[in-house]
């Protein structure tokens, strides 16, 4: 699937979203891509998997797959149902990014990161920071959105997308939208619009 595809396909299930949002980062943006609406079909979880995984440097060096939770779960088991690897994950426990639930990283396994939408990268560089700090080695990050593709250095590990997406973001108290004051902000996971 190319990024054209892949764009039909999160349109399709009304998952470009207009509005007011606060994104994970705190900042906040008229668009909203919310993933989870595309991905609750199997055959588009698979369609997307594939097209993360014709982007994996080497296959045969992943030993495990490891996402931040919540937004990267399905993609990430996805891909590795798909690679025939090991998937586990890393989630916030009041704030902080941990692995839980008896997980384990072997010593000095490669790992590829697997994340669904990416504007900053700060919970895939904190799930990094965790699987490192396990004596895991992150090799390469993968994402299926990102919307800050002129972002530079944001991984330091090789990091590869399928749809690069420019979207503007605003600090939250710079943003337009609440200046205008009609139309409340909301966050993506606590309503009925994601
Ligand atoms: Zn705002």
């Amino acid at each position: 699937m190319n990024e054209h595809e892949i764009l039909d396909m999160y349109e399709n299930a009304g998952a470009l979203l207009n509005g007011h949002f606060i994104l994970s980062s705190g900042r906040h943006s008229a668009r909203y891509l919310q993933s989870a609406l595309v991905l609750m079909n199997i055959d588009h979880a698979t369609a997307l998997a594939e097209a993360l995984i014709a982007k994996v440097d080497d296959a045969d060096q992943i030993d495990l797959v490891v996402s931040p939770a919540i937004g990267g779960l399905v993609i990430g088991q996805e891909v590795a149902r798909l690679m025939n690897k090991p998937f586990i994950f890393t989630e916030r426990k009041e704030g902080e990014m941990q692995l839980r639930r008896g997980f384990s990283i072997a010593d000095a396994a490669r790992v590829l990161v697997v994340e669904d939408v990416i504007t900053t990268g700060g919970s895939v560089c904190e799930c990094m920071a965790v699987v490192r700090q396990h004596g895991g080695k992150p090799v390469q990050m993968l994402a299926v959105v990102d919307r800050a593709p002129d972002e530079q250095n944001r991984f330091d590990v090789p990091y590869a997308t399928t749809i690069e997406l420019n979207v503007e973001t605003y600090a939250a108290d710079d943003c337009p939208i609440c200046k205008q004051g009609t139309l409340p902000a909301i966050k993506p996971g606590s309503r009925g619009a994601a």
